[in-house]
């Protein structure tokens, strides 16, 4: 039977329960083997921010993911130059993978509303799904993606019902900066990571 891959791509500045909950959630609802958590390089959506250095955001999304068998962690966008543009991470991936493989694409509700500014989206479309982590199914934009992508491209799209958590990578940040506690928002290792590193102070 073919594969079926999950990828989560993000910043994971840090990576935190709510990226963590979602990919487990999705996996399970999917059957995935595996979810590829693969941190981006320099993000397409975020150049005004300055970053946390990659190695750092590697290392962190590691020990989150290290302790669940299905979890894995790709360096492939941190070993291209220039922007992460999710279409050629799945170029990428497709020639590293059988070729019956079939790639799911996790992304937040916030995230799926504007996939119509992503770098070749239609193409994209065309290689990959995208499964979006809703509550009820009820964030998505039914009518505005329907009206962009036709009926082809939304039978590459799929919500998945998860727990919505109201966690952020910035929330975490501002948190660390205050001097507040991030036990459970992020796990243990991460957090002491953090801590140990000096992150976000
Ligand atoms: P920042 O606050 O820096 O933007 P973030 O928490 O949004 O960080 P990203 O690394 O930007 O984290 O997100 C990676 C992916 O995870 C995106 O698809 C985003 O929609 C999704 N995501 C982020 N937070 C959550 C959450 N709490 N629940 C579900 N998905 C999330
Ligand atoms: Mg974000």
């Amino acid at each position: 039977m073919a594969k079926r891959i999950g990828i989560m791509g993000g910043t994971f500045d840090p990576i935190h329960a709510g990226h963590l909950i979602t990919a487990e959630c999705v996996r399970a609802a999917l059957g995935l083997t595996t979810v590829l958590f693969i941190p981006a390089a320099q993000p397409p959506h975020k150049q005004g921010r300055v970053v946390t250095p990659a190695q750092h955001r590697y290392v962190m999304t590691q020990l989150a993911a290290c302790s669940n068998p299905h979890f894995r962690v790709s360096d492939i966008e941190l070993r291209r130059q220039g922007p992460s543009y999710t279409i050629d991470t799945v170029r990428e991936l497709q020639q590293i993978y059988p070729a019956d493989t079939v790639f799911y694409f996790i992304i937040g509700a916030d995230a799926i509303n504007e996939l119509a500014t992503w770098h070749e989206v239609d193409a994209l479309l065309t290689l990959c799904h995208f499964v979006t982590a809703t509550r009820q199914g009820s964030e998505l934009d039914v009518t505005g993606l329907t009206a962009r992508f036709g009926a082809a491209g939304m039978a590459h799209i799929h919500p998945v019902a998860t727990p919505q958590l109201e966690i952020s990578s910035t929330a975490i940040r501002e948190r660390v900066r205050a001097g507040l506690s991030i036990r459970y928002l992020v796990p243990q290792a991460v957090r002491e990571y953090i801590e140990k590193e000096g992150l976000y102070l």
